[in-house]
């Protein structure tokens, strides 16, 4: 029986490659989730949105449910309903850091004061379309 431990065997890999013996052997190492794009604020037409004048759009999905959203972090407000834009009165946690900044109206999830820094809440952009929200998203996947 010679059932070395994977974890050994990557090792010994890697080393082998290190000798830049140019026979490695890679193919497996690519991961699904590199090759899923998320959405980004430059994703979005900065156009459907009529905020604060000095946007500084996030968007975003529930972890729970994936509902896309849209936070405007510079004046504090939650489009938390892509369907119509004006709808901009969702209760906002302003000023307290311990408690959480809002709640997804579809759901309920409590979004952590801070969320938008630990980048875990990014959406597909296949999520995204297939949600029906493409059209505030700028045209530049062509080609
Ligand atoms: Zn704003
Ligand atoms: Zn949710």
């Amino acid at each position: 029986m010679s059932d070395v431990p994977a974890a050994l065997r990557a090792e010994v890999v890697l080393r082998a490659g290190k000798c830049g013996s140019g026979t490695m052997n890679t193919n497996r190492s690519q991961s699904k989730e590199e090759m899923t794009r998320t959405v980004e604020e430059l994703d979005l037409d900065f156009h459907n949105f009529r905020c604060c004048g000095d946007e500084d759009l996030y968007p975003f999905g529930c972890p729970d449910c994936g509902r896309p959203m849209v936070f405007c972090y510079e004046c504090d407000t939650l489009y938390g309903d892509l369907k119509s834009l004006e709808n901009k009165v969702f209760q906002i946690n302003h000023s307290d850091p311990a408690k959480p900044i809002f709640a997804c109206p579809e759901c309920g999830h409590e979004f952590e004061y801070w969320f938008i820094r630990d980048g875990r809440h990014k959406i597909s952009f296949e999520r995204w379309v297939e949600a029906g929200f493409g059209h505030i998203l700028k045209d530049r996947e062509q080609g």
